[in-house]
């Protein structure tokens, strides 16, 4: 029996990652200090091989204990969500670059292999689609708050690539694309929740800009599966790896299915993005992985389609009212 440790365990995809985990016979402690993950994310997975401890990646005496027992970790802990990071730049860079760099040094200290969690965020708003391991990132100016969270996790993976280099620490990176499914909130500006929350409740589908700008949409699952399969080959060591796949789309068509697949009667709106975040915020036009390098290494892909998806999202939200 394997002990992991996932930092960011109470977490949308850490809670996802606990149960597969857990389904595989294997032991989880999660370290959460609840700030965006919560509780309720992984109150039914306690029992003897599941362990939430209350604290922040970056307390180096907490986690020398946690990383010392584990025989792996997973650090997702990490400010996330477009919102959030606009609203609160210095909690995003402090939590983002302090906790990675506890992580990596007890990692390496302890021999420990680790998978880090990273974002396509860090393309940017580069246009040369489908975005490839090896591109350039395409970061705006520093006035701009949104790139803080590109820039952040950029340097993770820069520390991540330097201690594999430098003392062969096992590590693999993962470009985690727009991961969706139940227990995604969508209180930190995430689509596909808040418009299946919106479509259900008869509010208005509120697209940001003019809806053209498009992504693609895996489900957690999948993206789960992807790190399972990432951890275990030694090909991936060292080597960053997009994870994401599905179909684009673009969030005004993304309005339009969720609304017919919910049998809803909510109006569709546009919001101007100055209203929606801050002036002068920049979105992507379009995000798509190309993931060609994960399916070469790890034989994955994904599984479970959009429509599929937008059914279980909402089946979640009918299962418990009052999720948001
Ligand atoms: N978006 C939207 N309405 C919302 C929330 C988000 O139109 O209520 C848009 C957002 O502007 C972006 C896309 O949906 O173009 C995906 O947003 P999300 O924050 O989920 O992910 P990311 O921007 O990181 O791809």
């Amino acid at each position: 029996m394997q002990r992991v440790l996932i930092t960011g365990g109470a977490g949308f995809i850490g809670s996802h990652l606990a149960e597969a985990i857990l389904a595989a016979g294997d032991a989880v402690v999660a370290v959460d200090d609840l700030s965006t993950g919560s509780y309720r994310n992984v109150s039914h997975l306690s029992g003897e091989r599941f362990e939430l401890v209350v604290a922040s990646v970056d307390d180096a005496l907490t986690m020398e204990g946690l990383v010392r027992a584990a025989d792996l970790v997973y650090h997702l802990a990490a400010a996330v969500g477009v919102k959030l990071i606009v609203a609160d730049p210095v909690r995003t860079i402090e939590t983002n670059i302090r906790g990675t760099e506890v992580v990596l040094r007890l990692a390496n200290k302890w021999r420990r292999p680790v998978v880090v969690a990273s974002t396509s965020e860090v393309y940017g708003k580069s246009e040369r689609v489908p975005y490839a391991e090896e591109h350039d990132m395409v970061l705006g100016p520093t006035s701009h708050s949104r790139w803080a969270y590109a820039a952040s996790k950029a340097i993770d993976e820069f520390l991540a690539v330097a201690y594999y280099r430098r003392d062969g620490l096992p590590v693999v990176i993962a470009r985690l694309f727009n991961t969706v499914g139940p227990r995604q909130t969508g209180r930190y500006g995430m689509v596909l929740p808040t418009f299946v929350r919106q479509a259900l409740a008869g509010e208005p589908i509120t697209v940001y800009g003019d809806g053209h700008q498009s992504r693609s949409f895996t489900y957690v699952s999948d993206a789960v599966a992807a790190l399972l399969e990432l951890a275990r080959r030694e090909a991936a060591f060292g080597e960053v790896f997009n994870v994401g796949g599905g179909r684009e789309i673009t969030i005004m068509e993304l309005a339009r299915l969720v609304r017919e697949r919910t049998a809803s009667a909510s109006e569709i709106v546009t919001v101007p993005y100055d209203e929606a975040y801050a002036p002068g915020f920049e979105d992507m036009v379009r995000r798509v992985p190309d993931i060609s390098k994960l399916q070469r290494v790890t034989g994955y892909a994904p599984s479970v389609g959009l429509e599929e998806i937008i059914d279980r999202v909402a089946e979640h939200y009918r299962q418990h009212p009052g999720f948001v």
